[in-house]
């Protein structure tokens, strides 16, 4: 793992020899649950900076959010509660969990994938019009 504190990036290799980045906040509120564009062009050029052999690399899934939540169906008559539960409240278990991943370099489809969040094991993989593994 390198770890870049000045400019808040992070940078491993996973079991199968993929980068998995990451690092700073979304500069406003975004609903999003993903970090967005420029925060992403932000930690790009970081690492680049760091590491310009990293140039050639290509962003070939990025995630996506928690696959369980699910926006209030009538907005107009959800209560600030329940707004808060969809917005911010996430169980956070160990073990399998349903999250939402885009192939950003080549088909760019959503896909639905169960991940162990301890061991990041991938427990299953679909289509979002197959439901969830
Ligand atoms: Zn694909």
């Amino acid at each position: 793992m390198v770890t870049f504190g000045a400019a808040h990036l992070y940078v491993s290799q996973s079991d199968k020899g993929e980068l998995v980045m990451g690092g700073d906040i979304d500069g406003y509120n975004s609903f999003a649950q993903r970090g967005n564009l420029p925060v992403i062009e932000h930690v790009a050029a970081c690492l680049l900076a760091l590491l310009p052999q990293f140039s050639r690399l290509r962003n070939l899934r990025s995630w996506g959010g928690d696959a369980n939540v699910i926006r209030p169906l009538a907005p107009e008559d959800t209560d600030d509660g329940a707004w808060i539960d969809y917005l911010y409240l996430r169980d956070n278990a160990k073990g399998g969990h349903d999250e939402l991943w885009q192939h950003i370099f080549g088909c760019r489809r959503w896909l639905h994938v169960r991940r162990d969040v301890v061991s990041h094991e991938i427990i299953g993989c679909s289509e979002l019009t197959e439901g969830k593994p």
